[in-house]
């Protein structure tokens, strides 16, 4: 995975830890896991981010569903030490009805069952679009499990810039005022990283459908003013746009040459 993104131009990857419709993991090749460390370090990657499948639901009302997503985000955050000190993203979860305080309620519980002391890496909340019933849509949400959470040390946030977008968040015409919000409800100190995607739908649409960058209704100028804005241009940022090998590689250098 490390030599295919940097043949593509990157400096970090995200990855699925598993089947992101499913639950099975491959064993863990420790040597291949050795291998990558290395090279991280040679190449000077930036932290690479594994992400959850996304058929978890740490919010959901039912017992075994809550049950499947504790166990895999532990096996995840045990196999994720063979790559030490890197990040984990996953989605809150949706509440199903039970309401935003019993999904708020329910994620942290399981962050509160999952995070070690020990563990070295960094678990990180996406921020949604607010499809359904998704917990996670608000800063306020984020910030109100975050507080819950006992080894919050441990958590930080992931903004996903077609989930704000869709959101409500408007960071094409106010990127200024939507991090000073992130600041004051958050703290701009646990935004650590970015998925850089554009979007198919109109601002605060709850959608949540990836577009190419600069083909949607983010567009070129707003992410040239992301990728440079000076509280951001120094976090990791992850394309999770519609492409293949031959796109991502061109989204690639098309941000790098907007990046002053
Ligand atoms: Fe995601
Ligand atoms: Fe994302
Ligand atoms: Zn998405």
């Amino acid at each position: 995975m490390g030599r295919q993104m940097m043949s593509m131009g990157g400096n970090t990857f995200q990855f699925f830890t598993r089947n992101p419709r499913g639950s099975k993991a491959k064993a863990i090749d420790p040597q291949d896991a050795a291998a990558l460390c290395r090279l991280m370090e040679e190449q000077h990657f930036a932290k690479i981010l594994a992400h959850a499948p996304y058929t978890l639901n740490p919010a959901s009302a039912d017992p075994k569903v809550r049950e499947f997503a504790r166990m895999t985000i532990k096996d995840d955050l045990e196999r994720m030490e063979y790559t030490p000190n890197q990040m984990y993203n996953f989605h809150p979860g949706s509440h199903v009805g039970q309401g935003t305080e019993e999904g708020i309620r329910l994620i942290s519980q399981l962050l509160n069952d999952a995070l070690t002391p020990e563990q070295t890496t960094t678990v990180l909340l996406e921020t949604m679009a607010g499809k359904g019933s998704e917990v996670g849509g608000k800063f306020e949400e984020l910030a109100e499990i975050i507080k819950r959470v006992e080894l919050s040390e441990k958590v930080g946030v992931c903004l996903d810039t077609c989930h704000v977008h869709d959101g409500g968040y408007d960071i094409v015409g106010n990127l200024e005022g939507v991090l000073s919000e992130f600041d004051r409800i958050i703290g701009l100190k646990r935004l650590k990283a970015v998925h850089i995607n554009d979007s198919k739908n109109p601002l605060a649409s709850h959608k949540d459908r990836h577009e190419v960058i600069g083909g949607g209704h983010i567009g070129l100028a707003a992410f040239e003013r992301i990728i440079n804005h000076p509280q951001l241009r120094g976090l990791p940022f992850y394309l999770e746009t519609p492409n293949e090998i031959a796109g991502y590689t061109k989204e690639i250098a098309v941000l790098k040459g907007l990046y002053r």
